[in-house]
Protein backbone atom coordinates (compact mmCIF):
# COMPACT_ATOMS: atom_id res chain seq x y z
CA UNK A 1 0.00 0.00 0.00
CA UNK A 2 1.15 3.88 -0.46
CA UNK A 3 0.42 4.89 3.75
CA UNK A 4 -0.35 2.26 6.46
CA UNK A 5 -1.67 4.66 9.04
CA UNK A 6 -1.32 4.17 12.88
CA UNK A 7 -3.44 4.18 14.81
CA UNK A 8 -3.41 3.92 18.88
CA UNK A 9 -6.33 3.62 21.29
CA UNK A 10 -6.27 7.16 22.60
CA UNK A 11 -6.15 8.65 19.10
CA UNK A 12 -9.61 8.15 18.14
CA UNK A 13 -10.01 11.44 16.43
CA UNK A 14 -12.50 11.14 13.32
CA UNK A 15 -11.33 14.59 12.80
CA UNK A 16 -7.37 14.30 13.26
CA UNK A 17 -4.89 15.50 10.29
CA UNK A 18 -3.83 11.46 9.66
CA UNK A 19 -6.76 11.80 7.23
CA UNK A 20 -6.43 14.46 5.49
CA UNK A 21 -5.89 12.91 1.71
CA UNK A 22 -6.32 9.38 3.03
CA UNK A 23 -7.52 7.34 -0.21
CA UNK A 24 -8.89 3.84 0.72
CA UNK A 25 -7.50 2.53 -2.70
CA UNK A 26 -4.05 3.32 -1.29
CA UNK A 27 -4.11 3.50 2.31
CA UNK A 28 -4.94 0.77 5.31
CA UNK A 29 -5.39 2.04 8.91
CA UNK A 30 -3.98 -0.42 11.58
CA UNK A 31 -5.67 -0.64 14.82
CA UNK A 32 -4.96 -3.81 17.52
CA UNK A 33 -5.73 -4.77 20.73
CA UNK A 34 -2.77 -6.59 22.10
CA UNK A 35 -2.38 -8.45 25.22
CA UNK A 36 0.84 -6.46 26.68
CA UNK A 37 -0.99 -2.91 26.43
CA UNK A 38 -3.27 -4.04 29.44
CA UNK A 39 -0.71 -6.27 31.27
CA UNK A 40 3.00 -4.45 30.72
CA UNK A 41 1.21 -1.52 31.76
CA UNK A 42 -1.14 -3.17 34.35
CA UNK A 43 -4.86 -2.15 34.20
CA UNK A 44 -8.12 -1.28 35.90
CA UNK A 45 -10.28 -3.90 34.39
CA UNK A 46 -12.76 -0.86 33.63
CA UNK A 47 -9.71 0.51 31.72
CA UNK A 48 -9.49 -1.97 29.77
CA UNK A 49 -12.93 -1.93 28.67
CA UNK A 50 -13.18 1.84 27.86
CA UNK A 51 -10.48 1.44 25.80
CA UNK A 52 -11.59 -2.02 23.59
CA UNK A 53 -15.22 -0.64 23.55
CA UNK A 54 -13.88 3.18 22.22
CA UNK A 55 -11.55 1.18 19.61
CA UNK A 56 -14.31 -1.92 18.24
CA UNK A 57 -16.71 1.22 17.44
CA UNK A 58 -14.07 3.54 16.01
CA UNK A 59 -12.82 1.28 13.59
CA UNK A 60 -16.14 0.47 12.98
CA UNK A 61 -16.80 3.70 11.66
CA UNK A 62 -14.25 3.69 9.63
CA UNK A 63 -15.18 0.20 7.89
CA UNK A 64 -18.83 1.92 7.35
CA UNK A 65 -16.74 4.57 5.12
CA UNK A 66 -15.42 1.80 3.14
CA UNK A 67 -11.71 2.07 4.18
CA UNK A 68 -9.37 -0.80 4.95
CA UNK A 69 -9.06 -1.68 8.59
CA UNK A 70 -6.64 -4.57 9.68
CA UNK A 71 -8.46 -4.58 13.21
CA UNK A 72 -6.79 -6.75 15.55
CA UNK A 73 -9.50 -7.85 18.31
CA UNK A 74 -7.94 -9.78 21.55
CA UNK A 75 -7.83 -13.45 21.53
CA UNK A 76 -8.27 -13.11 18.20
CA UNK A 77 -4.82 -13.09 16.86
CA UNK A 78 -1.46 -14.04 18.30
CA UNK A 79 0.63 -11.14 18.82
CA UNK A 80 2.14 -10.45 22.21
CA UNK A 81 2.88 -6.64 21.85
CA UNK A 82 2.20 -3.68 19.29
CA UNK A 83 6.37 -4.25 18.23
CA UNK A 84 4.85 -7.64 17.14
CA UNK A 85 1.44 -6.19 15.22
CA UNK A 86 3.35 -3.20 13.59
CA UNK A 87 6.28 -5.20 12.21
CA UNK A 88 3.56 -7.62 10.58
CA UNK A 89 1.37 -5.42 9.17
CA UNK A 90 4.72 -3.48 7.57
CA UNK A 91 5.32 -7.14 6.12
CA UNK A 92 1.64 -7.87 5.17
CA UNK A 93 1.16 -4.46 3.37
CA UNK A 94 4.53 -3.03 2.33
CA UNK A 95 3.66 0.19 2.63
CA UNK A 96 5.26 2.99 0.95
CA UNK A 97 5.17 5.02 4.61
CA UNK A 98 4.04 5.05 7.74
CA UNK A 99 1.81 7.71 8.61
CA UNK A 100 1.59 8.23 12.25
CA UNK A 101 -0.21 11.29 14.95
CA UNK A 102 2.36 12.00 17.64
CA UNK A 103 1.36 10.19 19.91
CA UNK A 104 0.21 9.95 23.64
CA UNK A 105 2.98 7.73 25.55
CA UNK A 106 6.86 8.36 24.57
CA UNK A 107 7.22 4.61 25.17
CA UNK A 108 5.24 3.94 22.66
CA UNK A 109 6.26 6.22 20.34
CA UNK A 110 9.72 5.00 20.72
CA UNK A 111 8.32 1.48 19.77
CA UNK A 112 7.14 2.46 16.47
CA UNK A 113 10.19 4.42 15.55
CA UNK A 114 12.06 1.86 16.12
CA UNK A 115 9.75 -0.61 15.36
CA UNK A 116 9.73 0.78 11.27
CA UNK A 117 13.89 1.90 11.48
CA UNK A 118 14.22 -2.07 11.76
CA UNK A 119 11.83 -2.66 8.53
CA UNK A 120 13.65 0.66 6.75
CA UNK A 121 10.60 2.30 6.46
CA UNK A 122 9.84 6.03 7.10
CA UNK A 123 7.70 7.37 9.07
CA UNK A 124 5.42 10.71 8.71
CA UNK A 125 4.72 12.26 11.96
CA UNK A 126 1.82 14.74 11.92
CA UNK A 127 1.39 17.31 14.84
CA UNK A 128 -1.74 15.78 17.07
CA UNK A 129 -4.19 18.54 16.00
CA UNK A 130 -6.69 17.73 19.06
CA UNK A 131 -4.68 19.92 21.27
CA UNK A 132 -4.27 23.59 21.12
CA UNK A 133 -0.69 23.76 22.02
CA UNK A 134 1.27 22.10 19.75
CA UNK A 135 4.46 20.06 20.93
CA UNK A 136 6.78 22.65 19.35
CA UNK A 137 4.45 26.19 20.67
CA UNK A 138 5.29 24.56 23.82
CA UNK A 139 8.89 23.90 23.49
CA UNK A 140 9.33 27.60 22.57
CA UNK A 141 7.33 29.00 25.51
CA UNK A 142 9.35 26.89 27.99
CA UNK A 143 12.35 27.55 26.59
CA UNK A 144 14.97 29.46 28.83
CA UNK A 145 12.45 29.42 31.26
CA UNK A 146 13.87 28.12 35.18
CA UNK A 147 10.39 26.93 35.68
CA UNK A 148 7.25 26.45 33.74
CA UNK A 149 4.43 27.95 35.67
CA UNK A 150 0.80 27.24 34.39
CA UNK A 151 -0.84 30.83 35.16
CA UNK A 152 1.81 32.41 32.29
CA UNK A 153 1.25 29.89 29.79
CA UNK A 154 -2.79 29.71 30.51
CA UNK A 155 -3.08 33.33 29.81
CA UNK A 156 -1.53 33.00 26.91
CA UNK A 157 -3.32 30.30 25.76
CA UNK A 158 -6.39 33.00 26.69
CA UNK A 159 -4.83 35.56 24.94
CA UNK A 160 -3.55 33.22 21.69
CA UNK A 161 -7.50 31.49 21.56
CA UNK A 162 -9.52 34.40 22.86
CA UNK A 163 -11.63 32.21 25.28
CA UNK A 164 -13.24 34.39 27.72
CA UNK A 165 -11.53 37.61 26.72
CA UNK A 166 -12.50 41.19 25.76
CA UNK A 167 -9.73 41.79 23.10
CA UNK A 168 -6.34 41.46 25.00
CA UNK A 169 -8.02 41.40 28.39
CA UNK A 170 -9.83 38.52 30.40
CA UNK A 171 -13.74 39.26 30.71
CA UNK A 172 -14.45 40.24 34.35
CA UNK A 173 -10.86 42.04 34.59
CA UNK A 174 -9.01 38.72 36.54
CA UNK A 175 -7.54 35.85 35.18
CA UNK A 176 -8.25 33.66 38.11
CA UNK A 177 -11.32 33.67 40.63
CA UNK A 178 -9.93 31.27 43.19
CA UNK A 179 -11.56 33.31 46.04
CA UNK A 180 -14.79 32.39 44.97
CA UNK A 181 -13.77 28.87 43.93
CA UNK A 182 -12.73 25.89 45.87
CA UNK A 183 -15.29 25.97 48.93
CA UNK A 184 -16.01 23.19 51.11
CA UNK A 185 -19.49 22.07 51.51
CA UNK A 186 -20.18 22.74 55.20
CA UNK A 187 -22.13 20.29 57.46
CA UNK A 188 -25.48 20.26 54.87
CA UNK A 189 -23.00 18.33 52.53
CA UNK A 190 -23.68 18.55 48.62
CA UNK A 191 -27.27 18.65 48.03
CA UNK A 192 -29.13 17.00 45.14
CA UNK A 193 -28.01 16.44 41.74
CA UNK A 194 -29.54 14.88 38.58
CA UNK A 195 -28.48 11.82 37.79
CA UNK A 196 -25.74 11.65 35.91
CA UNK A 197 -26.58 10.27 31.99
CA UNK A 198 -26.46 6.55 31.51
CA UNK A 199 -24.53 4.80 28.83
CA UNK A 200 -26.45 1.41 28.61
CA UNK A 201 -23.84 -1.23 27.17
CA UNK A 202 -24.57 -2.07 23.29
CA UNK A 203 -23.91 -5.15 21.87
CA UNK A 204 -20.47 -4.39 21.46
CA UNK A 205 -19.75 -3.11 25.06
CA UNK A 206 -21.19 -6.14 26.68
CA UNK A 207 -19.05 -8.29 24.32
CA UNK A 208 -15.99 -6.24 25.65
CA UNK A 209 -16.95 -6.49 29.27
CA UNK A 210 -17.24 -10.03 29.10
CA UNK A 211 -14.41 -10.64 27.51
CA UNK A 212 -12.59 -8.07 29.53
CA UNK A 213 -14.33 -10.18 32.68
CA UNK A 214 -12.44 -13.50 31.38
CA UNK A 215 -9.17 -12.28 29.98
CA UNK A 216 -7.90 -10.28 33.20
CA UNK A 217 -9.45 -11.97 36.33
CA UNK A 218 -6.69 -11.28 38.68
CA UNK A 219 -6.43 -7.61 37.25
CA UNK A 220 -7.92 -4.54 40.05
CA UNK A 221 -11.10 -2.72 39.57
CA UNK A 222 -14.49 -3.66 39.05
CA UNK A 223 -16.62 -3.52 35.50
CA UNK A 224 -20.21 -3.80 37.73
CA UNK A 225 -20.86 -0.02 37.34
CA UNK A 226 -19.25 0.61 33.59
CA UNK A 227 -21.20 3.84 32.31
CA UNK A 228 -18.48 5.76 30.49
CA UNK A 229 -18.94 7.35 27.07
CA UNK A 230 -17.49 5.22 24.39
CA UNK A 231 -18.44 6.88 21.06
CA UNK A 232 -18.69 10.66 20.12
CA UNK A 233 -22.25 10.91 20.53
CA UNK A 234 -22.10 9.32 24.20
CA UNK A 235 -19.33 11.78 24.74
CA UNK A 236 -21.20 15.05 23.33
CA UNK A 237 -24.03 13.67 25.44
CA UNK A 238 -21.95 13.49 28.44
CA UNK A 239 -20.70 17.03 27.55
CA UNK A 240 -23.99 18.76 27.39
CA UNK A 241 -25.19 16.77 30.27
CA UNK A 242 -22.17 18.16 32.50
CA UNK A 243 -22.70 21.84 31.19
CA UNK A 244 -26.55 22.05 31.67
CA UNK A 245 -25.87 20.73 35.57
CA UNK A 246 -22.80 20.78 37.17
CA UNK A 247 -20.62 23.43 35.34
CA UNK A 248 -22.55 25.87 37.77
CA UNK A 249 -21.10 24.73 40.81
CA UNK A 250 -18.05 23.10 39.41
CA UNK A 251 -15.27 25.62 40.82
CA UNK A 252 -17.23 26.34 44.20
CA UNK A 253 -17.20 22.75 44.77
CA UNK A 254 -14.13 20.90 42.75
CA UNK A 255 -12.11 20.81 45.68
CA UNK A 256 -14.28 19.61 47.95
CA UNK A 257 -14.74 15.58 48.83
CA UNK A 258 -17.94 13.68 50.85
CA UNK A 259 -18.38 10.54 51.55
CA UNK A 260 -20.31 8.07 49.23
CA UNK A 261 -20.14 11.11 46.54
CA UNK A 262 -17.81 9.88 43.83
CA UNK A 263 -18.28 12.35 41.29
CA UNK A 264 -19.87 15.32 42.72
CA UNK A 265 -19.74 18.88 40.31
CA UNK A 266 -17.04 17.48 38.40
CA UNK A 267 -17.48 16.54 34.32
CA UNK A 268 -15.81 13.00 34.21
CA UNK A 269 -14.53 14.30 30.56
CA UNK A 270 -11.05 13.18 31.10
CA UNK A 271 -12.47 10.03 29.74
CA UNK A 272 -13.98 10.59 26.16
CA UNK A 273 -11.16 13.84 26.02
CA UNK A 274 -8.22 11.35 26.51
CA UNK A 275 -9.45 8.47 23.99
CA UNK A 276 -9.68 11.96 21.20
CA UNK A 277 -14.04 10.81 21.46
CA UNK A 278 -14.25 14.51 22.33
CA UNK A 279 -11.96 17.78 21.37
CA UNK A 280 -10.85 20.32 24.14
CA UNK A 281 -12.60 23.14 21.56
CA UNK A 282 -15.87 21.22 21.33
CA UNK A 283 -15.62 21.34 25.32
CA UNK A 284 -14.61 24.88 25.36
CA UNK A 285 -16.61 26.34 22.85
CA UNK A 286 -19.45 24.67 24.78
CA UNK A 287 -18.58 26.42 28.04
CA UNK A 288 -18.23 29.35 26.56
CA UNK A 289 -21.05 29.57 25.34
CA UNK A 290 -23.11 28.57 29.14
CA UNK A 291 -21.25 31.25 30.10
CA UNK A 292 -23.10 33.71 27.04
CA UNK A 293 -26.37 32.35 27.90
CA UNK A 294 -26.48 32.91 32.30
CA UNK A 295 -25.95 29.40 32.55
CA UNK A 296 -23.06 29.61 34.50
CA UNK A 297 -21.20 32.68 35.92
CA UNK A 298 -17.47 34.12 35.32
CA UNK A 299 -16.28 32.26 38.44
CA UNK A 300 -17.47 28.81 37.60
CA UNK A 301 -16.89 29.38 33.67
CA UNK A 302 -13.36 30.37 34.42
CA UNK A 303 -12.41 27.51 36.77
CA UNK A 304 -13.15 24.75 34.33
CA UNK A 305 -11.52 26.77 31.01
CA UNK A 306 -8.49 27.07 33.76
CA UNK A 307 -8.77 23.24 33.26
CA UNK A 308 -8.69 22.62 30.00
CA UNK A 309 -7.40 25.21 28.03
CA UNK A 310 -5.09 25.49 31.11
CA UNK A 311 -3.42 22.65 32.82
CA UNK A 312 -4.26 20.06 30.36
CA UNK A 313 -2.35 21.80 27.45
CA UNK A 314 0.15 22.70 30.18
CA UNK A 315 0.72 19.16 31.51
CA UNK A 316 1.19 17.76 27.95
CA UNK A 317 4.02 20.19 27.25
CA UNK A 318 5.30 19.67 30.58
CA UNK A 319 5.11 15.77 29.57
CA UNK A 320 7.14 16.16 26.38
CA UNK A 321 9.53 18.69 27.99
CA UNK A 322 10.65 15.92 30.45
CA UNK A 323 10.71 12.62 28.97
CA UNK A 324 12.12 10.32 29.14
CA UNK A 325 13.87 11.41 32.43
CA UNK A 326 10.80 12.06 34.09
CA UNK A 327 10.16 8.39 34.63
CA UNK A 328 12.92 7.93 37.05
CA UNK A 329 12.52 11.10 39.11
CA UNK A 330 13.36 10.64 43.01
CA UNK A 331 13.97 14.09 43.96
CA UNK A 332 13.70 13.47 47.85
CA UNK A 333 15.05 9.47 47.51
CA UNK A 334 11.58 7.81 48.58
CA UNK A 335 12.45 4.23 48.32
CA UNK A 336 9.36 2.58 50.79
CA UNK A 337 6.94 0.24 48.64
CA UNK A 338 3.18 0.99 48.06
CA UNK A 339 1.05 -0.07 51.40
CA UNK A 340 -0.91 -3.30 49.78
CA UNK A 341 -4.07 -1.42 50.44
CA UNK A 342 -3.93 0.97 47.54
CA UNK A 343 -4.75 -2.03 45.67
CA UNK A 344 -7.95 -2.82 47.91
CA UNK A 345 -8.82 -0.14 49.55
CA UNK A 346 -8.71 -2.28 53.23
CA UNK A 347 -6.93 0.77 55.16
CA UNK A 348 -8.81 2.41 57.91
CA UNK A 349 -8.13 5.62 56.56
CA UNK A 350 -11.28 6.61 56.23
CA UNK A 351 -10.13 9.42 53.26
CA UNK A 352 -8.19 6.68 51.73
CA UNK A 353 -11.02 4.32 52.19
CA UNK A 354 -13.34 6.57 50.25
CA UNK A 355 -11.27 7.48 47.70
CA UNK A 356 -9.47 3.85 46.84
CA UNK A 357 -12.60 2.60 46.71
CA UNK A 358 -14.32 4.48 44.14
CA UNK A 359 -11.56 4.07 42.38
CA UNK A 360 -11.29 0.37 42.22
CA UNK A 361 -15.47 0.72 42.16
CA UNK A 362 -15.30 3.18 38.97
CA UNK A 363 -11.74 3.81 37.77
CA UNK A 364 -12.30 7.57 39.29
CA UNK A 365 -11.29 9.71 41.71
CA UNK A 366 -11.57 13.89 41.45
CA UNK A 367 -8.13 15.98 41.35
CA UNK A 368 -8.25 16.26 44.94
CA UNK A 369 -8.58 12.84 45.89
CA UNK A 370 -6.02 12.40 43.87
CA UNK A 371 -3.60 15.01 44.83
CA UNK A 372 -4.23 15.73 48.66
CA UNK A 373 -5.33 12.05 49.54
CA UNK A 374 -3.61 9.06 47.80
CA UNK A 375 -1.09 11.35 45.76
CA UNK A 376 -0.16 13.56 49.72
CA UNK A 377 -0.03 10.34 51.98
CA UNK A 378 2.31 8.54 49.10
CA UNK A 379 4.49 11.85 49.26
CA UNK A 380 4.48 12.17 53.03
CA UNK A 381 5.03 8.32 53.76
CA UNK A 382 7.84 8.07 51.57
CA UNK A 383 6.86 5.55 48.78
CA UNK A 384 8.83 4.96 45.88
CA UNK A 385 7.87 6.88 43.15
CA UNK A 386 7.44 5.16 39.99
CA UNK A 387 5.68 2.54 42.22
CA UNK A 388 3.37 5.48 42.74
CA UNK A 389 3.00 6.19 39.40
CA UNK A 390 2.17 2.39 38.37
CA UNK A 391 -0.71 2.63 40.38
CA UNK A 392 -1.51 5.61 39.02
CA UNK A 393 -2.03 4.55 35.62
CA UNK A 394 -3.59 1.31 36.29
CA UNK A 395 -6.23 2.35 38.14
CA UNK A 396 -7.95 5.65 36.67
CA UNK A 397 -9.83 4.64 33.84
CA UNK A 398 -8.80 8.55 32.29
CA UNK A 399 -5.06 7.47 32.71
CA UNK A 400 -2.66 7.96 29.81
CA UNK A 401 1.16 8.38 30.05
CA UNK A 402 1.61 11.68 29.00
CA UNK A 403 -0.98 13.16 31.46
CA UNK A 404 -0.94 10.76 34.56
CA UNK A 405 2.78 11.03 34.83
CA UNK A 406 3.57 14.92 35.14
CA UNK A 407 0.46 14.94 37.62
CA UNK A 408 2.15 11.84 39.70
CA UNK A 409 5.42 12.56 39.41
CA UNK A 410 5.33 16.04 38.83
CA UNK A 411 2.67 17.30 41.17
CA UNK A 412 1.53 14.89 43.24
CA UNK A 413 5.08 13.33 44.48
CA UNK A 414 7.51 16.43 43.88
CA UNK A 415 9.95 13.76 42.10
CA UNK A 416 10.97 16.22 39.62
CA UNK A 417 12.44 18.73 42.06
CA UNK A 418 9.50 21.48 41.27
CA UNK A 419 10.09 21.69 37.63
CA UNK A 420 6.55 23.34 37.41
CA UNK A 421 5.42 23.41 40.97
CA UNK A 422 6.39 26.27 43.54
CA UNK A 423 6.61 23.49 46.52
CA UNK A 424 5.26 20.18 47.50
CA UNK A 425 1.69 19.83 47.95
CA UNK A 426 1.32 18.47 51.27
CA UNK A 427 -1.15 19.04 53.71
CA UNK A 428 -1.92 17.16 57.00
CA UNK A 429 -4.85 16.00 58.47
CA UNK A 430 -6.57 19.28 58.96
CA UNK A 431 -6.75 20.04 55.23
CA UNK A 432 -8.64 17.08 54.98
CA UNK A 433 -11.02 17.63 57.59
CA UNK A 434 -11.58 21.00 56.01
CA UNK A 435 -12.42 19.83 52.81
CA UNK A 436 -14.58 16.80 53.05
CA UNK A 437 -16.50 15.04 56.00
CA UNK A 438 -14.23 11.74 55.94
CA UNK A 439 -12.92 13.00 59.86
CA UNK A 440 -15.93 11.99 61.22
CA UNK A 441 -16.06 8.47 60.30
CA UNK A 442 -12.60 7.65 60.82
CA UNK A 443 -10.45 5.84 63.74
CA UNK A 444 -8.19 8.52 63.86
CA UNK A 445 -7.81 12.07 65.05
CA UNK A 446 -6.96 15.10 62.20
CA UNK A 447 -5.47 17.11 64.80
CA UNK A 448 -4.01 14.84 66.65
CA UNK A 449 0.56 14.17 65.87
CA UNK A 450 1.56 11.11 68.01
CA UNK A 451 -0.15 9.09 69.96
CA UNK A 452 -2.77 5.81 69.72
CA UNK A 453 -5.37 7.55 67.15
CA UNK A 454 -2.65 10.45 65.38
CA UNK A 455 -4.14 10.49 62.05
CA UNK A 456 -1.18 8.83 59.76
CA UNK A 457 -1.28 12.44 57.99
CA UNK A 458 -0.78 14.77 60.36
CA UNK A 459 2.14 12.42 61.78
CA UNK A 460 3.87 11.95 58.26
CA UNK A 461 3.09 15.71 57.33
CA UNK A 462 5.62 16.85 60.26
CA UNK A 463 8.00 14.14 59.99
CA UNK A 464 7.92 15.29 56.05
CA UNK A 465 8.90 18.92 57.22
CA UNK A 466 11.31 17.77 60.00
CA UNK A 467 12.75 15.25 57.69
CA UNK A 468 13.18 17.10 54.55
CA UNK A 469 13.89 20.98 56.62
CA UNK A 470 17.47 21.71 55.14
CA UNK A 471 15.89 21.11 51.71
CA UNK A 472 12.95 22.84 52.09
CA UNK A 473 14.63 25.36 53.69
CA UNK A 474 15.15 27.77 50.66
CA UNK A 475 12.13 27.78 49.14
CA UNK A 476 10.43 31.25 50.50
CA UNK A 477 6.81 29.26 49.93
CA UNK A 478 7.66 26.60 52.90
CA UNK A 479 8.23 29.66 54.96
CA UNK A 480 5.41 29.48 57.00
CA UNK A 481 5.33 25.73 57.27
CA UNK A 482 8.89 25.71 58.93
CA UNK A 483 8.27 28.41 61.00
CA UNK A 484 5.41 25.90 62.56
CA UNK A 485 7.85 23.37 62.65
CA UNK A 486 10.56 25.60 64.94
CA UNK A 487 7.74 26.15 67.46
CA UNK A 488 8.12 22.13 68.56
CA UNK A 489 10.17 21.41 71.18
CA UNK A 490 12.68 18.98 70.48
CA UNK A 491 11.07 16.40 72.85
CA UNK A 492 7.86 17.21 70.17
CA UNK A 493 9.55 16.73 67.43
CA UNK A 494 11.35 13.35 68.94
CA UNK A 495 7.98 11.68 69.70
CA UNK A 496 6.76 12.99 66.06
CA UNK A 497 9.60 11.16 64.67
CA UNK A 498 8.86 7.97 66.68
CA UNK A 499 5.66 7.48 65.53
CA UNK A 500 6.26 8.32 62.00
CA UNK A 501 9.06 5.13 62.12
CA UNK A 502 6.07 3.13 64.09
CA UNK A 503 3.81 3.83 61.45
CA UNK A 504 6.04 3.65 58.10
CA UNK A 505 6.94 0.05 59.59
CA UNK A 506 3.44 -0.90 60.01
CA UNK A 507 2.17 1.11 56.66
CA UNK A 508 -0.14 -2.57 55.73
CA UNK A 509 -1.87 -2.14 59.14
CA UNK A 510 -2.89 1.36 59.23
P1 LIG B 1 -12.86 17.68 36.12
O1 LIG B 1 -12.57 17.87 37.55
O2 LIG B 1 -14.24 17.82 35.68
O3 LIG B 1 -11.91 18.68 35.31
C1 LIG B 1 -12.18 19.00 33.95
C2 LIG B 1 -11.09 18.55 33.03
O4 LIG B 1 -9.94 19.34 33.20
C3 LIG B 1 -10.63 17.12 33.16
O5 LIG B 1 -11.47 16.24 32.48
C4 LIG B 1 -9.24 17.17 32.55
O6 LIG B 1 -9.32 16.98 31.17
C5 LIG B 1 -8.79 18.60 32.82
N1 LIG B 1 -7.84 18.64 33.93
C6 LIG B 1 -8.06 19.10 35.17
N2 LIG B 1 -6.94 19.04 35.90
C7 LIG B 1 -6.00 18.53 35.10
C8 LIG B 1 -4.64 18.22 35.29
N3 LIG B 1 -4.00 18.43 36.45
N4 LIG B 1 -3.98 17.67 34.26
C9 LIG B 1 -4.59 17.46 33.08
N5 LIG B 1 -5.88 17.72 32.86
C10 LIG B 1 -6.56 18.27 33.86
N6 LIG B 1 -5.98 13.31 34.47
C11 LIG B 1 -6.13 12.47 33.43
O7 LIG B 1 -6.83 12.81 32.48
N7 LIG B 1 -5.50 11.26 33.39
C12 LIG B 1 -4.69 10.85 34.42
O8 LIG B 1 -4.15 9.76 34.36
C13 LIG B 1 -4.54 11.72 35.54
N8 LIG B 1 -3.76 11.35 36.58
C14 LIG B 1 -3.64 12.19 37.64
C15 LIG B 1 -2.82 11.80 38.70
C16 LIG B 1 -2.66 12.63 39.80
C17 LIG B 1 -1.75 12.24 40.92
C18 LIG B 1 -3.32 13.88 39.82
C19 LIG B 1 -3.15 14.80 40.99
C20 LIG B 1 -4.13 14.26 38.78
C21 LIG B 1 -4.30 13.44 37.67
N9 LIG B 1 -5.10 13.82 36.58
C22 LIG B 1 -5.22 12.97 35.53
C23 LIG B 1 -5.72 15.16 36.51
C24 LIG B 1 -7.15 15.24 37.06
O9 LIG B 1 -7.18 14.73 38.37
C25 LIG B 1 -8.14 14.50 36.19
O10 LIG B 1 -8.06 14.99 34.87
C26 LIG B 1 -9.57 14.67 36.65
O11 LIG B 1 -9.71 14.29 38.00
C27 LIG B 1 -10.50 13.87 35.77
O12 LIG B 1 -11.82 13.95 36.22
P2 LIG B 1 -12.88 14.85 35.46
O13 LIG B 1 -12.87 14.54 34.03
O14 LIG B 1 -14.18 14.71 36.19
O15 LIG B 1 -12.26 16.28 35.66
FE1 LIG C 1 -7.95 10.79 56.75
FE2 LIG C 1 -6.74 11.50 59.04
FE3 LIG C 1 -9.20 12.35 58.51
FE4 LIG C 1 -8.78 9.79 59.07
S1 LIG C 1 -8.46 11.53 60.43
S2 LIG C 1 -10.08 10.60 57.42
S3 LIG C 1 -6.78 9.45 58.13
S4 LIG C 1 -7.36 12.84 57.37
Amino acid sequence: CRNLVVVTGDQLNLDSALWEGFDPQQDVVVLAEVPAEATEVWSHRARIAVFLSAMRHFALTLAARGWPVWYLALGRHAYPDLTSVWTAALARYQPQQVRALSMGDWRVEQTLIHTCAAQGVAVQWLEDDHFLCSRADFARWAKGKRQWLMEGFYREMRKRTGYLMLGNQPIGGAWNFDAENRQAFGKQGPGLRPPLPVFTPDAITQEVLALVAREFPQHPGSLDHFNWPVTPAQAALALDDFIQHRLVDFGRYQDAMWTDEPFLYHSLLAVPLNLKLLSPKQVLDAAQAAYERGVADLAATEGFIRQILGWREFIRGVYWQSMPALDEANHFDHQHPLPDWYWTGQTQMQCLRQSIGQTLQHGYAHHIQRLMVTGNFALLAGILPSAVSAWYRAVYVDAVAWVEMPNTLGMALYANGGRFTTKPYIASGAYIKRMSNYCGGCRYRPEQKTGPQACPFTTFYWDFLNRHQSRLQGNPRMGLMLKNLERLSAAERAEITACAADYRARLNEL
